[in-house]
C-alpha cells in the first residue's frame, strides 16, 4: 500500500484521508492553520480559528449526497457528526403530506446529515484523529512541491512537498486539497510543468448571513426550499446542529443598492419583509454581526491538456479541482464523490504507472464530476444574469432551453409530487433533473404544469421597497 500526502485538512481533505487510510494507505495530512480543533460544538463555533477557510462561519447545509457517501463509506464520521449534535432530517418528508404525497421507498435517499460548518468540521477532525493510518499535522504550511525522476519525458513527477519550515514530506502520491485558493498551478510552474487548463470567473454573488438558535431545540418550519429566489435576492434558510440554523441573503455583488445588508438592522428589516422567511429570525442570534463574503469564484482546473497530464504524482480533489457558487451547497457532496472516485482509481489502476493514474483521474473526473459542475455553473450564470436584469428593471429572457426547464420545473414541483421529487433529488445532488425526467418520461408534464412560471407572484417586496429597507 502507498504513502499518500494530503494537502489541507478541510472537511473534504480529512474525509479523503480517512477513505484512503481505510484502504490500507498510510496518509499524512498537512494543514497550514495551526489551531487544533476545539473540544465541543460550542467551542468550535465560538473560538476555532480557521483562517484557511474564509467561509467557515457562513451558513452551510451538507446535502443528502454527502450524507449517503459518509453513511456508506465513513460511518464513523456520520456517528461523530451525530455525537456533536448534527441534524439528521429529511427535507422532502418534512414537507406536509398534502404537498409531497405519501412517502415512497426511495424517499429515504433524501435524508440529510448537517450542521454549522465549524461543528461538522470538528466532528470530521475528531474522527480523523482516531482513524488508523491517518496523521494530521496542523501548522505545517506547504510551500512547494518536490519532484523526482519523470515517468514521461517533459512531464514533471511529484514525489512530495516542502513545508515553509523547509521539511520535505515525501510520498507515492500528493493529493491537493487546499481548497478554492489552491496554489498548485504556481507550484507546478516552479517545476517546469505546463499550465493547467483553467476556466475562471467571479460567480458574482455576495452573501450576508447569520445563525440563530431556538430555546427548545426546535427548528423553524420550512415554507419553501432551502434556497428561494425572490426577485433580485435569494434567501437561504438552512437547518443545522443543536437547534441552530443559518439564514443568508444572496445578492449580485454589482447591486450596490443592497450593500446596506451588511448592517444588522437593515439585514433584519429585509429578512422580516419576506413572508416565507421572516419567522427564521425568531431565535437567539449566535453572531453579533452580519457575516458577508464576496468575490466567490466559479473555477475549474484541469491538469491535463491535449498531450496528457501536465504532471504526475499529484491530483487535485474537491474545491482545489473545481469550486462554484456555494448557494446551491454542492461543494461537500461533490468533494466526497471525487474522493471516492480517487479511492476507486487507486484500487483499479494503482500507482505503478503514474502517467496512467493521472490520465485515468482526468477521464473519470470529466465523466463523473464535470457534469455536476457544468450544471451548477450554468445555473449560476443564469441566476446572476436574471438578478442583474431585475436590478436594471428588465425581464431576463435568454431563450435558453436549460433556463426554461429549470424555471418551469421549480414551478411545476409545487403542483406535482413526482416533479417535486425530481427537483429535490437534483438539489440534493442525487440525480440531475434531466436524467430523472428522461428516465421517468416526465418532460411534457414540466411544461404543462410549470410553463406559466413568469406569471407567478414573488413572495418579497418590490424592488423599490427592498432598496428602501436595505438603506433605511
Ligand atoms: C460562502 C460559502 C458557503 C458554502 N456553503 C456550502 C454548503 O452549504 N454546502 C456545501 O456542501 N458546501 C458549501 N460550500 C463549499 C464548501 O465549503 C467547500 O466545498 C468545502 O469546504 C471544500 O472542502 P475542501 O476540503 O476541498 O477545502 P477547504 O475546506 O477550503 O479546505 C482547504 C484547507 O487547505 C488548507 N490549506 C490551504 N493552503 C495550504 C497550504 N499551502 N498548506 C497546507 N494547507 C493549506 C486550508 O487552511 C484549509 O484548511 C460553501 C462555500 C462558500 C464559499
Amino acid at each position: 500500500m502507498a504513502e499518500i500526502v494530503v494537502l489541507g485538512a478541510g472537511v473534504i481533505g480529512l474525509g479523503t484521508a480517512m477513505l484512503l487510510a481505510n484502504d490500507g494507505h498510510d496518509v499524512t495530512v498537512l494543514e497550514r492553520d495551526p489551531t487544533p480543533p476545539a473540544s465541543t460544538a460550542e467551542e468550535a463555533w465560538e473560538t476555532w480559528e480557521r483562517r484557511g477557510v474564509n467561509q467557515f462561519r457562513l451558513p452551510h447545509y451538507f446535502l443528502a449526497r454527502y450524507r449517503s457517501v459518509i453513511d456508506v463509506e465513513l460511518p464513523e464520521v456520520a456517528r461523530s457528526i451525530e455525537r456533536v449534535g448534527g441534524l439528521r432530517h429529511n427535507p422532502l418528508l418534512d414537507a406536509p403530506e398534502g404537498f409531497r404525497g405519501p412517502e415512497r421507498p426511495d424517499d429515504a435517499a433524501c435524508e440529510v446529515l448537517t450542521g454549522r460548518r465549524p461543528v461538522v468540521e470538528l466532528a470530521v477532525a475528531d474522527a480523523a484523529v482516531r482513524a488508523r493510518g491517518v496523521t494530521v499535522r496542523r501548522g505545517a504550511a506547504v510551500a512547494a512541491l518536490v519532484s523526482g525522476p519523470s515517468s514521461r519525458e517533459g512531464t514533471p513527477h511529484v514525489i512530495g512537498v516542502r513545508t515553509e519550515s523547509g521539511e520535505e514530506v515525501l510520498g507515492d502520491l500528493v493529493v491537493d486539497m487546499t481548497g478554492r485558493r489552491s496554489p498548485t498551478p504556481r507550484w507546478l510552474e516552479e517545476l517546469g510543468a505546463k499550465p493547467p487548463v483553467e476556466e475562471l470567473e467571479d460567480s458574482g454573488f455576495m452573501y450576508f448571513g447569520r445563525h440563530f438558535r431556538s430555546d427548545d431545540g426546535s427548528l423553524p418550519f420550512a415554507f419553501g426550499g432551502g434556497i428561494q429566489h425572490l426577485g433580485t435576492i435569494s434567501a437561504l434558510t438552512l437547518p443545522a446542529d443543536n437547534g441552530t440554523w443559518g439564514v443568508a441573503i444572496v445578492t449580485s455583488a454589482k447591486d450596490k443598492a443592497l450593500l446596506g445588508l451588511r448592517d444588522l438592522d437593515r439585514w433584519e428589516s429585509v429578512v422580516r419583509s419576506l413572508p416565507l422567511v421572516a419567522h427564521w429570525l425568531d431565535g437567539t442570534p449566535l453572531d453579533e454581526r452580519v457575516v458577508s463574503m464576496s468575490k466567490i469564484e466559479d473555477r475549474i482546473r484541469t491538469f491535463h491538456d491535449d498531450d496528457g497530464p501536465v504532471a504526475t504524482g499529484i491530483v487535485s480533489v474537491g474545491d482545489a479541482w473545481a469550486c462554484s457558487n456555494p448557494s446551491l451547497g454542492r461543494g461537500a457532496s461533490m468533494g466526497m464523490l471525487h474522493a471516492v472516485m480517487l479511492r476507486d482509481l487507486l484500487r483499479d489502476v494503482g500507482l505503478d504507472d503514474p502517467f496512467e493514474l493521472a490520465a485515468a483521474f482526468h477521464r473519470s473526473t470529466d465523466a463523473e464530476l464535470r457534469p455536476w459542475f457544468a450544471w451548477t455553473r450554468a445555473t449560476d450564470r443564469h441566476r446572476l444574469s436574471q438578478v442583474d436584469a431585475g436590478v436594471a428593471g428588465e425581464a431576463y429572457e435568454p431563450h435558453d432551453e436549460d433556463f426554461e426547464l429549470e424555471q418551469s420545473l421549480t414551478s411545476a414541483a409545487s403542483k406535482d409530487p413526482d416533479l417535486l421529487r425530481v427537483m429535490v433529488r437534483g438539489a440534493l445532488v442525487l440525480e440531475r433533473p434531466r436524467d430523472a425526467l428522461s428516465r421517468l418520461d416526465l418532460y411534457d408534464r414540466v411544461s404543462e404544469l410549470g410553463g406559466g412560471w413568469r406569471d407567478e407572484p414573488v413572495a418579497a417586496p418590490d424592488r423599490d421597497e427592498l432598496v428602501r429597507l436595505a438603506s433605511a
